[in-house]
């Protein structure tokens, strides 16, 4: 018998990169948690925001008689100045000044080129 200095050298190593990895974990734990409360905290904000704008619609039709297209348009000019619609959502091609005018794509037939339900695309199924 004697001391094995290599198997002690070996085991030494081992405790070492499970102390390394326990860490590791712990870090990817905490960070994987801090982005769980993020993202819950701006699902939280983003249906209140759905709601508020949900509320100021129908506020604005009723009280002022401005429909929901009318504000859909509107959004939808101002989405465009920011950036111009110029490819068909659905097969990229790029949209001539008639498919815009026809609300449809010339290529593909995709049609609705225009936001036509302002909150469609903000509700969950
Ligand atoms: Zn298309």
């Amino acid at each position: 018998m004697g001391i094995d200095i290599y198997n002690m050298t070996w085991d030494f190593g081992q405790d070492v990169d499970i102390s390394q990895a326990r860490t590791a974990a712990q870090q990817l734990s905490r960070t994987a948690m801090k982005a769980k409360n993020t993202v819950d905290d701006l699902e939280r904000r983003f249906t209140k925001l759905v709601l508020i704008n949900a509320a100021m619609a129908q506020l604005l039709e009723e009280k002022l008689g401005i429909t929901q297209q009318e504000i859909s348009d509107y959004a939808a000019q101002m989405l465009h100045k920011r950036k111009p619609l110029n490819k068909c959502h659905s097969c990229g091609a790029a949209l001539s000044q008639t498919s815009k005018q026809l609300n449809k794509c010339l290529y593909c037939g995709a049609e609705k080129l225009k936001a036509d339900d302002l909150f469609g695309d903000l509700r969950r199924t």
